[in-house]
C-alpha cells in the first residue's frame, strides 16, 4: 500500500520514548536532517532499572554514534566476564575482533541515559518531556498510523496533546504502550525475563569484570543450602557500589509465583559477608522490570510505525541483553526512515517496510536458537548439568561466551566463529 500524503505535519518523524531506542534513533534521525520530535513521559535525569552493564556490542553502538566512550568520560571499562556457577569461577576476556572493541563498561542508567538525549539533541532533536502518548492516530481510510495523542505537563497544568507525521517509532520500552493502543499484544510463544536489582556499597566495588552467577545458591543455612531458581549478576560500578540482581525466565516453573525480592535477599544472603550485599549497606530500593526477549512483539512494522528496542521485544533471549539491541534496532529503523523520508507513495512504503525484514536478517536466525536455549535453560535438570559439565571446560566456555553475547566474527573468525555463523545461517530467521 503506498503511503498518503499527510495533510499536515508537526515533525518528518515522531519518536516516542527517549531511552537508548528512541534517542539513538532521533540522534541518526536528526544527523540525516530529518526534523524529530523526540516525546518522553519523564524528566532527565530519571533513575531507570537496569543492570547497568554493556558488553563490547553496547560499546560498538555507542562508539558508531559518535560518543566517547573513554573512561576519562566517565565510563568504567571491563575486560570480560567471569562466570560463576557449578563450584567453578571462570575469568572469559571479551575476544579481539574486527566488528567489536574488546571493552565493556557499566554506567549509571540515570546518568548514560541523560548523556544519550543530550547528544539527539545536540544534534537537532526535538525533546518534549512530561509528555505521555497513550494512542495511535490512525487515518480513518487506510488504518495508517499519522500521529499520536497523549498529554503534555504535570499535575494541573497537563493537557492534551496530539502530534502528526508520516513516520512514528515506538521506543516506549516494555509498556509498548503505543503498540498496545493498536491492539499489538506481546507474543506468549515466545519469552520473557523479570529482572530485580539493587545497589549495595561494597568493597568489589572496583571489579574490572562484568560477574554473571549461573547458579544462586541460599547458603544463610550453611547445614542446608538451597539452589535457587535464576541466574545473578554483580557488577562493581566504581563508585563505591555494586549493581546486584537476578533473573528469571519465562520458561522456569518459577517465573509468576515467585517473590523476586525475597530471592534477592536469600541469594545474597548466602554470599560471603565481606562482599557487602546485606540490607544495612543497601542504597535505594529493589527495583524490578520485565525483560521482553526473542522478538516477541510482532509484526514490527505496520504501516506508519515501526516498533524498536524492547517495544519490539528486541532484549537477547542467551543473557538479558537489551541496551545494545535496542541501539542497533533504533539504527536500522533510522536508516530504514531516513531513506523513506526522501522518497514517495509504494518506494517510501518499501523502505519501511524493509525494517521488519532487516531486523530479521540481523538477528532473527539467532534469537531462534536464543529462544530454544531459554527453554533449555528453564528446565533446572538441563541447566544444573550444562553448568556442571560445561563450566569446568574453558575452551567450551570461550565459545558459549561467544554465542551468548553475540560477539563473534562472521566473515574470518576463529573456529567457534565459524561454527556460529553456520549454526545462524542454517537456522531460519524470525
Ligand atoms: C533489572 C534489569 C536489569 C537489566 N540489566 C541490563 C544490563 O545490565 N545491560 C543491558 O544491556 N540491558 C539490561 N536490561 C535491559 C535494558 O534495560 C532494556 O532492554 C533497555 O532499557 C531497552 O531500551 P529501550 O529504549 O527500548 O526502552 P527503555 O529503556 O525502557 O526506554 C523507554 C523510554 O520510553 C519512555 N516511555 C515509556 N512509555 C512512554 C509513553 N507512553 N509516552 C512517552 N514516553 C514513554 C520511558 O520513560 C523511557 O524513557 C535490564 C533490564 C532490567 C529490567
Amino acid at each position: 500500500m503506498a503511503a498518503p500524503e499527510p495533510t499536515t505535519s508537526d515533525a518528518d518523524v515522531i519518536v516516542v520514548g527517549a531511552g537508548p531506542a528512541g534517542s539513538t534513533a532521533a540522534a541518526y534521525l536528526a544527523r540525516a536532517g530529518l526534523d524529530v520530535l523526540l516525546l518522553e513521559k519523564s524528566t532527565f535525569p530519571r533513575p531507570k532499572v537496569c543492570g547497568d552493564g554493556f558488553t563490547p556490542r553496547g560499546m560498538k553502538q555507542l562508539i558508531d554514534l559518535g560518543i566517547d566512550c573513554s573512561e576519562a568520560n566517565g565510563w568504567l571499562h571491563n575486560k570480560g566476564l567471569r562466570v560463576v556457577g557449578g563450584g567453578v569461577t571462570l575469568e572469559l576476556a571479551w575476544p579481539t575482533l574486527a566488528s567489536f572493541p574488546n571493552f565493556g563498561a557499566v554506567r549509571p542508567r540515570q546518568d548514560f541515559d541523560e548523556l544519550l538525549v543530550r547528544h539527539a539533541e545536540k544534534l537537532g532533536a526535538r525533546l518534549h518531556e512530561d509528555t505521555t502518548v497513550t494512542d495511535a492516530i490512525t487515518d480513518e481510510r487506510t488504518g495508517r498510523v499519522v500521529g499520536v495523542s497523549g498529554t503534555t505537563g504535570k499535575g494541573k497544568e497537563k493537557r492534551p496533546v496530539s502530534f502528526r507525521a508520516p513516520i512514528t517509532l515506538a521506543c516506549d520500552g516494555v509498556s509498548a504502550r503505543l503498540a498496545l493502543s493498536l491492539g499489538m499484544v506481546k507474543r506468549e510463544d515466545r519469552p520473557m525475563g523479570v529482572a530485580v536489582r539493587r545497589y549495595y556499597n561494597s568493597p568489589r566495588t572496583h571489579d574490572d569484570h562484568l560477574e554473571s552467577h549461573l547458579e544462586l545458591w541460599d547458603r544463610s543455612d550453611p547445614k542446608d543450602p538451597k539452589l535457587l531458581p535464576g541466574y545473578g549478576w554483580i557488577f562493581g560500578m566504581g563508585d563505591g557500589t555494586s549493581n546486584v540482581g537476578l533473573g528469571i525466565l519465562s520458561t522456569s516453573k518459577a517465573y509468576g509465583n515467585t517473590d523476586y525480592r525475597a530471592l534477592l535477599k536469600s541469594w545474597l544472603d548466602g554470599t560471603p559477608e565481606e562482599w557487602g550485599y546485606r540490607d544495612e549497606n543497601a542504597v535505594g530500593t529493589v527495583g524490578g522490570a520485565a525483560l521482553p526477549m526473542g522478538f516477541n512483539r510482532t509484526p514490527h512494522y505496520r504501516p506508519g510505525l515501526l516498533l524498536v528496542g524492547d517495544a519490539g521485544g528486541m532484549v537477547n533471549p542467551f543473557n538479558g541483553e537489551g541496551i545494545a539491541y535496542a541501539m542497533e534496532s533504533a539504527a536500522i529503523a533510522a536508516r530504514c526512515a531516513v531513506q523513506a523520508h526522501a522518497r514517495s507513495g509504494s518506494s517510501a512504503e518499501a523502505a519501511l517496510a524493509g525494517y521488519p525484514a532487516a531486523m530479521s536478517q540481523a538477528l532473527g536466525s539467532y534469537y531462534r536458537i536464543g529462544n530454544l536455549f531459554s527453554k533449555l535453560i528453564g528446565n533446572p535438570t538441563i541447566m544444573g548439568m550444562a553448568t556442571k559439565y560445561g563450566l569446568p571446560r574453558t575452551t567450551l566456555m570461550r565459545f558459549i561466551l561467544k554465542l551468548l553475547a553475540n560477539l563473534y566474527d562472521p566473515r574470518d573468525g576463529a573456529v567457534g566463529d565459524r561454527v556460529i555463523t553456520a549454526m545462524t545461517r542454517l537456522t531460519p530467521s524470525l
